[in-house]
């Protein structure tokens, strides 16, 4: 069950709907109610970042070739995008939250989550917040968000899908176990279309079905990411709602007093560095996962060059085949040896297709 800490939490996600879209629309009115995308040209390889409901109806998808885009909708009006005036919108946004937290998370330019937990307006209602926040977006900026309120992050963002556009779900700490059962797995975090089909191999579609598991089963099934996926699926995410800057990688480096003259002496030096790198690592909360590790070689001529390879877990025979290979790029001395592994963040919830979520 949700520890106290977490159940006590009220977290907000918001969600702009058809961003891009609405911006245009709410400034040349005349388009409203049409089939209407931003993106770039349908003649130069552009893409659809954002489309208007209108022409959703006819398939039309973020992320499309805007080429495809026109041939589902033949009426499609497409409209190169403004992020200049889109990034003021989303300042704009962001006046509006911190009358009523601190806390405040941006995920992409129309989307961020609101740790109002300590927040007194509206009675200390989220569900009050939200509502208020949500009008006082559509009076001053003139276009419509969405909201998810819940106990944590989470569960927030799936909230904020199920009553789009201008909606909002509510899930209390009493009706979490009630809103995971039937909740597919795949809007867990960090779950693609890989692991999903895998689960599905094992009969397990739904947060329910991934309840019915212990723990201990459940990692011998999948792995590390498993228990990721089942705290998830207990509707256990302590994330806390932080506005800062997440690291895309760990590294250590050293600049040696007398240069390393061959292979051998900059092999000798990555014991000590994968140690210090391993307590750097240990210091990240269990939100990161390592996808990559690299090694950095600068010659004594200041030359330098950077390998690089997949790799989950920094170990010493992996560097050392990085060392190498570094080594026969320059085959001279060795000034300074750096390592590092480069991190996929759970947090990051829509990674790089962001540009194109609404
Ligand atoms: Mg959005």
């Amino acid at each position: 069950m949700n520890s106290d800490s977490q159940s006590n939490r009220k977290i907000i996600h918001i969600d702009a709907d058809c961003f891009y879209a609405a911006v245009e629309i709410r400034d040349n009115p005349s388009l409203r109610g049409k089939p209407i995308a931003v993106g770039g040209s349908a003649t130069r390889r552009g893409v659809v970042a954002t489309a208007s409901y209108e022409a959703r109806k006819f398939g039309v998808r973020s992320a499309m070739a805007s080429a495809t885009a026109v041939k589902r909708c033949p009426g499609l009006i497409l409209i190169p995008g403004r992020m200049s005036v889109y990034r003021e919108a989303s300042r704009q946004m962001h006046e509006i939250f911190s009358d009523y937290t601190d806390l405040i998370e941006p995920l992409s330019l129309d989307e961020a989550f609101l740790d109002v937990s300590a927040c007194t307006r509206c009675r200390g209602s989220a569900t009050l917040i939200a509502e208020e926040i949500r009008r006082r977006i559509a009076d001053d900026i003139g276009i419509t968000v969405s909201a998810g309120i819940a106990p944590n992050k989470f569960i927030a963002k799936v909230a904020s899908d199920w009553n789009k556009p201008d909606g909002q779900y509510v899930v209390t700490p009493l009706q979490v176990d009630d809103f995971l059962e039937s909740l597919p797995v795949k809007r867990i975090w960090g779950v693609g279309k890989v692991t999903a089909e895998r689960l599905e191999r094992q009969g397990i579609k739904t947060c329910g079905d991934v309840r019915r598991y212990d723990i201990y089963q459940f990692v011998q099934l999948f792995g590390q990411f498993g228990e990721h996926i089942h705290r998830l699926a207990h509707g256990i995410d302590n994330r806390p709602v932080v506005a800062e800057w997440r690291r895309k990688s760990v590294s250590v480096e050293n600049t040696y007093d007398a240069d390393l003259p061959d292979l051998d002496s900059c092999t000798r030096q990555l014991p000590a560095l994968i140690e210090s790198l391993k307590l750097r690592l240990q210091r990240l909360d269990d939100d990161y996962r390592i996808q990559n590790c690299f090694l950095k070689m600068k010659f004594f001529d200041f030359n330098q060059t950077t390998v690089e390879r997949q790799q989950t877990e920094p170990n010493y025979a992996d560097y050392a085949t990085l060392c190498e290979e570094a080594w026969q790029r320059g085959k001279k001395p060795v000034r300074l040896l750096g390592i590092g592994a480069r991190l996929i963040d759970l947090t990051d919830a829509s990674g790089q297709m962001d540009l194109f979520e609404d």
